[in-house]
């Protein structure tokens, strides 16, 4: 069970860690002088070092690893888009108004709201322990004000549950009608809400001067991929499987923006689409490297019986039992962990939960979402979609482009078929104008109906055929009109419209998962925080500390911090008064993993002590070797404890 601790054991201090962030300037809320707009943030120097660097690794995870083709498409789409790939028509949620005060709630999250402090509310009467998320409670009980020790029923209390582990699956009735059970009402005055309605959470714009040309900027990246499906196939030659992935921001007018970076209205996202063939069981060439990868799966059924505990399995397992659908969707949540892994993601903090029926568009052959546990709870940070060939079958029915795959087939197919032969010479004078219409209905007869037809040719002479259009619905044709016949037609080429698998990053609530994640205090220091990013992820790699303001540090330092960024390795001096360990402290709560002190000793022979962040422990070399050091650990090639192994340990001085 994930608990919402840092990794000394301590419970985590949000209001310490938030004034961390917007203090030391990770991100800010937009338009803070004009008081702000709600889901709207500013990312400051650190945040946006953070953010590049998930990007970054992000890029070379997926973009270089599994050679993927990389688009930036526009922002601004067109109506007509985004109406073919039903967004106009449902990407929406569900909200509430009271009819008095014209206050709006999204559906779903009062649900949740009012049932969760109920059971807040009765664990405190039956005296059980409450364990809290603060802000959230200090908000619902301004907001919620029944949150009132009473103890309910058993019954009450197991349905509640019941609902609360399956909300992501009710509609917009099903809400209406938990809304009327449950007795919700507006939860700061008591008064009765209108039944749910859907809202649209595009930001409709129009593009050019004439305001004819309707648009929206993009809910997501996915749909741009998907329109230059044609123009990747060709400039991959053909060839497939093959990826696009694309990095770049998505707007959404959430309802009720809340928990900081974790419900917004922009923000960047990183898609991938993967482009298989739907048949053969989509197998996937790299399955066997992370078949053995035991991942945390919260499955459909699980959810649906009212519970939320996990699974531990292997993804080669999940596969062969059909739990996660195919091989390439089962490749694409292996790698997903790595990555998150790789950032520095909690791994006992990592579950997969598999989308509900209702929850799953209704395209989706399965679906499951990458959540981290956050002190906000389990939030879906990555979702994971096999969206069928949904989305390149409308775009091509809309458009008549070519968005499908025409192969060689390496056997030839050999096809039995009814096929007819109309005289055209005599079609013409008979039928004169209704040619076109008859000969489009013959083409379209099926083949149970031609052959029902050629026995009825060779028993009457003639056939009967429905040809909506025409006077009386139906023509006769003679046998000197049509010919019925089964022949064998020799198939070379294949055509088909691949299937999607899509997983789709939020990059924000990545980031904000792993702050938290990374994040601990030193005991007996607990107002002041560090931030364990692994170093390659860290905004800036190292420290540089003169001992003193003496004179002699500052060319050293200098040199030093410029041959540092010669080499991409970020870092920042801190020459001021302050001792070196508070000076080292500061650059702890922006997750600086290294530090190097120049002290008279660098001077005289021009070695250098080396600290890690997270064991404060030091070593001493040479300028060259520090240097070295500092580059492969910043590029991720070598550890702390590899660096301590082989360089030797400096115990003279503590900086602390
Ligand atoms: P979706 O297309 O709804 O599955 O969203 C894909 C990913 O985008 C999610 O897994 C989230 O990480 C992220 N995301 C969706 N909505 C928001 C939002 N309002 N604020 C921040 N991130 C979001």
């Amino acid at each position: 069970m994930a608990s919402n601790t840092t990794k000394t054991g301590q419970p985590l201090d949000r209001a310490i860690l938030d004034s961390l962030l917007r203090r030391r300037l990770f991100y800010t809320p937009s338009f803070e002088i004009y008081g702000g707009v709600s889901g709207l943030y500013d990312y400051g120097p650190p945040g946006c070092a953070l953010q590049a660097n998930i990007v970054d690794t992000w890029r070379k995870h997926f973009v270089l690893e599994e050679d993927m083709l990389e688009v930036d498409c526009t922002m601004l789409t067109p109506h007509d888009v985004l109406k073919t790939s039903g967004h106009v028509d449902k990407f929406a949620d569900w909200m509430c108004k009271d009819p008095k005060t014209g206050e709006i709630f999204r559906a779903d999250h009062l649900v949740e709201e009012v049932l969760e402090s109920r059971l807040k509310g009765d664990k405190e009467a039956r005296g059980q322990k409450v364990v809290v998320d603060e802000e959230k409670d200090n908000k619902r009980k301004k907001k919620v004000k029944e949150t009132k020790v009473v103890k309910l029923e058993d019954a009450t209390v197991k349905e509640y549950e019941e609902v609360l582990a399956k909300i992501d699956n009710y509609n917009g009735e099903e809400l209406g009608q938990l809304i009327v059970k449950y007795n919700i009402t507006n939860p700061v005055t008591g008064a009765e809400l209108l039944p749910p309605v859907s809202f649209n959470l595009m930001f409709q714009t129009s593009i050019g001067p004439s305001s004819n040309l309707r648009g929206y900027l993009r809910p997501e990246t996915a749909q741009g991929q998907f329109l230059t499906f044609q123009k990747l196939l060709e400039f991959n030659q053909q060839s497939m499987p093959f990826a696009s992935a694309s990095i770049g921001k998505s707007f959404r007018n959430e309802i009720s923006p809340r928990a900081g970076l974790l419900r917004v209205r922009e923000f960047l996202m990183a898609e991938i689409e993967h482009f298989v063939d739907p048949e053969g069981g989509k197998k996937h060439p790299r399955f066997h490297e992370v078949q053995d990868m035991e991942l945390a799966f919260l499955s459909r059924e699980i959810q649906l019986s009212g519970r939320t505990e996990v699974e531990k399995m292997t993804i080669g397992k999940a596969v062969s039992t059909g739990l996660v659908d195919n091989e390439t969707l089962g490749y694409f949540l292996a790698r997903i962990q790595l990555f998150l892994l790789r950032i520095g993601i909690d791994e006992s903090k990592i579950r997969l939960r598999q989308h509900m029926m209702n929850e799953m568009a209704h395209y989706a052959t399965d679906c499951w979402d990458a959540e981290l546990f956050t002190s906000y709870g389990w939030i879906e940070c990555v979702g994971c979609a096999d969206r069928s060939a949904y989305d390149l079958s409308v775009h091509k029915d809309k458009t008549g482009a070519a968005l499908f795959v025409r192969e060689t087939r390496q056997e030839p197919l050999h096809i039995e078929e009814w096929q007819i032969d109309l005289d055209k010479k005599k079609f013409g004078p008979r039928f004169k104008k209704e040619s076109k219409t008859v000969e489009a209905a013959v083409d379209a007869l099926s083949q149970e109906l031609r052959e029902k037809l050629s026995l009825d040719l060779e028993k009457d002479g003639k056939v009967e055929i429905d040809v909506e259009g025409v006077s009386d619905g139906k023509v006769v044709l003679e046998k000197d009109l049509i010919k019925i016949e089964k022949r064998t037609r020799v198939e070379n080429i294949r055509e088909y419209v691949p299937n999607v698998i899509e997983p789709s990053f939020g990059i924000g609530r990545i980031f904000y998962s792993l702050i938290e994640h990374s994040y601990w205090s030193r005991p007996g220091d607990e107002a002041r925080g560090v931030l364990s990013f692994p170093p390659v992820i860290a905004p800036t790699k190292v420290l540089l500390v003169p001992l003193s303001s003496h004179q002699s540090f500052k060319p050293i330092v200098d040199r030093i911090a410029l041959r540092l960024r010669r080499v991409g390795v970020s870092n920042r001096v801190d020459d001021s008064s302050a001792s070196i360990g508070k000076r080292y402290a500061r650059n702890d709560e922006l997750g600086t993993p290294l530090g190097i002190t120049v002290d008279f000793q660098s001077v005289k022979d021009n070695t250098f002590t080396l600290r890690d962040r997270d064991s404060m422990k030091q070593v001493r070399a040479s300028e060259d070797e520090i240097v070295a050091a500092i580059k492969s650990l910043a590029e991720g090639e070598e550890t702390w404890n590899d660096v301590f192994k082989r360089l030797p340990e400096f115990l003279g001085q503590d900086v602390e």
